[in-house]
């Protein structure tokens, strides 16, 4: 019988490991692919917009020379401290379902390797993330091979036209790395420039290189339709268009998945599918199963992230040492 088992080994999960470890209380990591995966995923160049003691976990320093980490420096340091800490992370092993037994415990089935394995434990905290699970735009063509949800680099893109659905920081940051090696990007953006969310730092260099005509921006405009080597564009003014793009960049964003949650019997809301829990403890509606990081989030997946997400495992620790009093 395990004290706690965390699923999922992002910042915010292993946050939460290290909290209960310093309550005295065991923690067992479960990861479907390996630790800090979503920032693995993010593009290679990328640097954060959190200055390093913003994104510190477990009390340890973020040395870097930036005022903004790199990926990479992120990447090395959640490992390290991962690993000075100890921490019993299981990598490659998905949780495909949790579920209370009578006798008030957990059981986590987990599935490694095409092997399920079944763990006991007391309390569960789910810190699944969001980044499986981009949000889709629901559009014929969405599936086609050239279009993604995910920006890595820019080099493949040289010399191709891009569309980029979006105009937030990730399309912005993709624009711009795309203009730079001489490809043609264009953002369709539904929102107008007010609206549109962009690190201050950058949004001088965004508007030069769209003044300049490096960048194509449209904004109040929609991808309607993607077809092989083009999309087909609708404005907010009624007028559509079709544009030639080699590429599609759907960078839209990204939502909790809460299957584990739901199938566990938490309760979540109608509306948003958010899990029901209290913010003082992150205990959901299901006694001894907790929430940890983005998957807390409400509506605007974006409202917990890094910065807010690594406290929650603290607030656990606290309530499960109450409980254990
Ligand atoms: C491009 C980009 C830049 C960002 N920059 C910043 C920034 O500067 N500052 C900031 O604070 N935030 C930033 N964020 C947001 C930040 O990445 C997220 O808020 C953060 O990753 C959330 O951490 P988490 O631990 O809740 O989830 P995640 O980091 O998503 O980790 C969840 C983990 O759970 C694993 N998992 C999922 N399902 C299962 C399962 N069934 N079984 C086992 N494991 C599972 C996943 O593989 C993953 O490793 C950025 C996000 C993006 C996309």
């Amino acid at each position: 019988m395990e004290d706690v088992i965390v699923v999922g080994a992002g910042p915010c999960g292993l946050a939460a490991a290290i909290a209960l470890q310093d309550a005295g209380i065991g923690a067992v990591v479960i990861e479907k692919y390996n630790l800090v995966h979503s920032i693995y995923r993010y593009p290679t160049n990328l640097h954060f917009f959190s200055t390093p003691e913003l994104l510190e976990i477990g009390g340890y320093p973020f040395p870097t020379p930036h005022d903004k980490p790199t990926r990479r420096e992120a990447l090395e340091y959640y490992r390290n401290v991962a690993q000075r800490r100890k921490l019993d992370v299981r990598p490659y092993e998905e949780a495909t379902l949790i579920r209370k037994t009578a006798e008030g415990f957990f059981l986590v089935e987990t599935e490694r390797h095409g092997i399920k394995r079944f763990y006991e434990s007391r309390a569960v905290v789910v810190a699944t993330g969001y980044f499986d699970r981009p949000n889709a735009i629901g559009i014929p063509g969405e599936e086609l091979p050239h279009v993604s949800h995910y920006f890595t680099e820019a080099h493949p893109y040289a010399g191709t036209k891009v569309a980029i659905i979006g105009g937030n920081n990730s399309a912005v940051d993709a624009a711009m790395e795309l203009s730079r090696v001489g490809a043609e990007p264009f953002v369709v953006y539904r929102g107008d420039a007010a609206k549109q969310k962009i690190k201050p730092w950058v949004r001088p260099l965004f508007e030069g290189a769209v003044a300049k005509g490096a960048i194509g921006m449209l904004y109040n405009a929609q991808v309607v339709e993607i077809q092989p080597g083009r999309v087909r564009i609708r404005h907010a003014d009624g007028s559509a268009e079709t544009r030639d793009a080699d590429f599609v960049l759907a960078l839209t964003g990204f939502r909790p998945d809460r299957t584990l949650l739901g199938g566990a019997g938490a309760e979540t809301k109608p509306e948003t599918g958010a899990p029901v829990y209290d913010p003082e403890t992150m205990e959901t509606t299901v006694k001894g199963l907790y929430v940890a990081g983005v998957v807390a989030s409400g509506e605007d997946a974006n409202e917990v992230f890094i910065e807010t997400g690594r406290h929650h495992g603290t607030a656990i620790a606290r309530h499960l040492c109450a409980g254990r009093s």
